[in-house]
């Protein structure tokens, strides 16, 4: 629990439709919202450095998704072969479909190592080769001389590996006295007139209290977005909501349309199979029992990029090779792996599979269907996790007084495709660096920028609209429409009229916020307000993200247009930056891809086709 001025008396208490909402205001050096790997990550190695740091999380900590990731988190630590963090690199730059941001990139797979240590010094319990060192599996796209062999890069605590890192970085967070306010709800950030960030306000679902945060420096460690999808392996929780706090702030989203789909999430139930099955020695089957990713991706196989799986499967379901009654879905098989090896790799898989789809893997295979998994876009920022903004007309302005980090941000590592196991690697890497970035520029000393007069208006206003929504229509009612239209307009194939079609469903559901009820008024545990909050910041994302999606005339990476199949870097090597305005309107711009490595020394890595 917060120990200081929780309880405060209000400050202040302006009025919307006769109703006044009194804030309770706090002053932090630094504010991080989210308290996933990232937002952890970040918050300690603020208050390590002697910040004044608060972190503010909807949901307790330890149940943030990255609680859930499975397989692990990459490094070229070469404990089991060798290896070479220029390979990292490579792999990443070939597999983000040349839109990732070499200079961020090089930062990422440099830093990687030292992070890794650092985590198993935290206290991460890693699983162990014989010899007790980090043991690191093979995963999608991770390769030795570039290209040419099969890395062994991945680390792994067994197939639990978030879990571990996100208790670990909770622990690491007590100890350093940051302070948590758990269960609180972010609604929207403060600007001042100048347009930097000052605060954040946000609401106290366990008792309805409103509070404003004046900070020096706010930190977007919000996550993804995933729920905007009908079938996802994410949380309910990933709604995104700091990138469509930023939209409000009328700051822009990157890359939104780059939308990963894992191949093996559970048919059905959408629960991710992790790509370590695959690792491990797993393979894919159509129904004639065939192999068939030996035919799309020759020498990677199964463990090709996810975005080439993925529409692998598609195809070999569309042209009538699915396996079931319905022909609608794939098998993927680990019966032949020694039940030892699954009892000590993969034992949260097992259960899985036997709990949401009834079978035994040790005997038969888990039907699969590649299901949204995460997504590339979000706000753009520096390597040093700065905010930046098309402003000037400089493409690299950065916003004072805002960072985002992980999910939620796009640095850009992952450009058009993220390889397995580089997001856990970015929250570590990101969530440091921008504690780096924040002991140089925070100075404990001074005072926060003052807040503007009407600073929570916007916040409230919204609670408020969305308290008294009386039509006639259900939050859930609206939010199944929306993620529909996401699932059937906006997936692994894309074509122009079908996207434009999503596009105009779009506008229609924007159109009927106006229509959504909400039955209840209590500010205090009100799940229907929460939601109707949380719909609206997905509505924000799913018209950048489709409307980016309907803009981007090529194919590249998890952007697969069936009428332009090819990728094309003469008009489209660049990244794309989508504001939405109040009426749901888009207006989209370009930033150049960054394909100068940050060191003098590093070799930048050119365009070229993109096989496995
Ligand atoms: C099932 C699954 C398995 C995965 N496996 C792997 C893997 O093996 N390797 C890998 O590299 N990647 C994996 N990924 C991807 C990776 O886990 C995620 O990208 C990553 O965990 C996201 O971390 P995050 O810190 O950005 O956000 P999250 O962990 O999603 O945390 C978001 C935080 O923000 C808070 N928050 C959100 N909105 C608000 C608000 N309005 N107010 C207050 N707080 C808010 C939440 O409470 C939460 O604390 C996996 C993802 C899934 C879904």
């Amino acid at each position: 629990m917060p120990e200081e001025n929780v309880h405060d008396t209000p400050v202040s208490a302006p009025k919307i439709n006769g109703q006044a909402y009194p804030f309770t205001d706090h002053t932090y050096d630094v504010v991080v919202v989210g308290a996933g790997g990232a937002g952890l990550r970040a918050t300690f190695g603020m208050a390590e450095k002697g910040l004044k740091t608060a972190c503010i999380s909807k949901v307790y900590p330890t149940r943030s998704h990255t609680v859930a990731a499975q397989g692990g988190i990459s490094a070229s630590l070469g404990n089991m072969g060798e290896d070479d963090w220029r390979w990292h690199m490579y792999d990443t730059v070939k597999g983000s479909d040349w839109l990732g941001d070499q200079d961020a990139i090089e930062y990422m797979v440099r830093e990687a190592v030292p992070a890794i240590i650092e985590l198993e010094h935290y206290g991460v319990p890693f699983s162990r080769t014989e010899e007790g060192k980090i043991y690191q599996r093979p995963f999608g796209g991770m390769t030795t001389h570039f290209g040419k062999g099969i890395a062994q890069r991945t680390c792994a605590a067994a197939d639990r590996t978030g879990h571990a890192i996100l208790h670990t970085l909770y622990q690491q967070a007590l100890k350093h006295r940051a302070q948590f306010f758990v269960e609180y709800f972010a609604i929207d950030l403060i600007m001042d007139e100048e347009g930097n960030c000052v605060g954040v306000v946000a609401w106290n679902l366990d008792d309805g209290t409103i509070h404003r945060f004046n900070a020096k420096m706010v930190v977007l460690a919000t996550g993804g977005y995933g729920r905007v999808y009908f079938s996802c392996t994410s949380a309910h929780t990933c709604t995104g909501d700091g990138n469509a706090m930023a939209l409000r702030a009328g700051l822009p989203l990157q890359d939104m349309e780059f939308i990963q789909f894992h191949p093996t999430g559970i048919y059905g139930a959408g629960c991710l199979i992790t790509e370590g099955v695959r690792g491990e020695g797993g393979y894919l089957t159509n129904s004639a029992g065939e192999r068939f990713m030996e035919r799309y991706a020759p020498s990677a196989k199964d463990l090709a990029s996810r975005d080439v799986v993925s529409r692998s499967m598609t195809i070999e379901i569309r042209e009538g090779r699915g396996v079931g009654p319905n022909k609608d879905h794939i098998h993927l098989h680990i019966e032949h792996l020694d039940p030892k090896v699954i009892h000590e790799r993969l034992p949260g898989i097992a259960e899985t599979a036997r709990i949401f789809a009834g079978i035994d893997v040790t005997r038969e295979p888990i039907p699969v269907l590649p299901t949204c998994h995460y997504n590339m876009g979000g706000v753009p920022t520096n390597y040093r996790a700065e905010v930046v903004t098309l402003k000037n007309g400089s493409p690299d302005s950065v916003v004072q007084g805002l960072m985002a980090i992980g999910e939620a941000a796009c640095v850009s590592v992952h450009g058009a495709n993220r390889l397995g196991s580089n997001s856990l690697l970015d929250l570590v890497v990101f969530g440091r660096a921008a504690a780096h970035r924040c002991v140089e520029v925070v100075k404990p000393e001074e005072a926060p920028r003052p807040l503007p007069k009407d600073a929570g208006e916007l916040a409230i206003s919204r609670l408020d609209r969305a308290r008294h929504a009386n039509g006639d229509m259900p939050t859930a009612a609206l939010r199944l429409e929306m993620q529909k239209v996401m699932q059937s307009n906006c997936a692994v194939f894309r074509t122009g009229e079908v996207l434009q079609e999503g596009c105009d469903h779009m506008q229609r559901i924007w159109a009927h916020r106006d229509r959504i009820k909400v039955e209840d008024r209590s500010m205090i545990w009100n799940s229907d307000l929460a939601e109707t909050l949380e719909l609206d910041n997905l509505l924000y994302q799913a018209v950048v993200s489709i409307e980016s999606a309907r803009n981007r005339q090529e194919s590249r990476g998890a952007h697969a247009r069936e009428d332009f199949p090819e990728r094309d870097d003469q008009k489209w090597l660049k990244h794309t930056i989508a504001w939405a305005r109040e009426d749901g309107k888009v207006e989209i711009d370009y930033r150049p891809v960054h394909l100068q490595p940050l060191s003098n020394d590093v070799q930048s890595f050119p365009p070229k086709a993109r096989v496995y």
